[in-house]
């Protein structure tokens, strides 16, 4: 029988269709290459010049903007917002808008021209945690910028152009709509309840146990209750924090392995998806608060979105997250 699920956080409503239930390998998928293709790469030491002047690098001596660095985060080429400007915000009749005013940039997370970050040491990832951690903090000085994304597209189903792993920040002007409906339904959980619903959340996961992946001593990943995906993953922050910018230095270097562990079970289980990654936080120029927490969610890309997912906003995922979960858990892998 399918199963109706609606998610605690969002109250949004999910067909789990058990009926047809599928299995990692009845996925049609583009697996991510084994080798590189060869074609030129404008994010390999040597070709520096060939991106945007660096806004923030890891380098021992060497010169800005020339080789010899561990990591480089630098505008986007083809920004989908510019960072010189004003808002110049306007009303035409009922119509609003405003500039294009943001930020669009490139985190190129090793000069080697690894396919997948899970080719990466734990301490080259946890550089990676730390540039998205200093982005944030040096992007809210801008009080034009009301949010940062950050996320990473993996493979060219998911929306990668370039095979060199990188991952991205897109600094807004406005809070984006899934993005405030996440904050506020957490806010009416907390007003009625005065708990953290993802705390709430974490904390009857781990008794149930059923949807849990892996456990550390600061982060919990689940297969969520109401996955929108087959294989939709969530990595959990064990300590309550609304902003990814606050998470402490022993937390990211927890992170960067648990996020190593992760993909690497989901890549060996569904031979390496495409996949897109995202950091859900708390708007920039808002303060910490109690109801919101801040976290990462995965999601592989096995199926399409079509009419009836645009229509409705409901999901159907053939995968229940308790047999994503389990073949996570089974996938023989720290
Ligand atoms: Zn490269
Ligand atoms: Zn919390």
């Amino acid at each position: 029988m399918p199963e109706l699920r609606k998610d605690p956080v969002t109250d949004r409503w999910v067909i789990i269709a058990t009926e047809r239930a599928r299995r990692p390998g009845d996925f049609a998928r583009e697996s991510l290459p084994e080798k590189p293709s060869g074609r030129y790469c404008p994010f390999c030491p040597g070709h520096e010049s060939k991106t945007p002047p660096e806004v923030l690098a890891c380098r021992e001596g060497s010169a800005r903007n020339q080789p010899g660095w561990s990591l480089r985060v630098v505008p986007n080429k083809f920004p989908v917002l510019e960072i010189e400007g004003d808002l110049e915000r306007q009303g035409d009749g009922l119509f609003d808008r405003m500039q294009g005013i943001g930020a669009h940039e490139v985190v190129i997370e090793s000069p080697d021209h690894a396919l997948s970050i899970t080719e990466l040491s734990d301490h080259s990832i946890e550089r990676v945690l730390w540039a998205f951690r200093d982005r944030v903090l040096d992007l809210k000085n801008d009080r034009r910028l009301r949010y940062v994304l950050i996320f990473k597209n993996q493979g060219e189903a998911a929306g990668a152009t370039l095979e060199h792993t990188h991952s991205q920040l897109i600094a807004l002007p406005v809070v984006p709509k899934r993005v405030q409906e996440e904050i506020e339904s957490a806010e009416r959980y907390y007003d009625f309840k005065e708990r953290c619903v993802f705390c709430d959340l974490i904390r009857q996961e781990i008794k149930g146990g059923a949807r849990v992946v892996t456990e550390t001593d600061h982060f919990v990943v689940i297969a969520p209750y109401a996955s929108r995906f087959p294989f939709e993953t969530w990595i959990l922050p064990r300590k309550h924090g609304s902003h990814y910018e606050d998470a402490d230095g022993v937390q990211l270097k927890n992170l960067a392995w648990i996020l190593k562990s992760t993909l690497k079970k989901l890549e060996k289980v569904l031979e390496r998806p495409p996949y897109n990654l995202i950091v859900h936080t708390g708007p920039l120029q808002e303060a910490a608060n109690n109801f919101y927490h801040w976290h990462i969610e995965i999601i592989p890309k096995l199926t399409r979105v079509a009419g009836f997912e645009w229509g409705t906003g409901f999901y159907i995922n053939p995968t229940p997250p308790e047999e994503a979960a389990k073949f996570l858990r089974e996938a023989g892998l720290a």
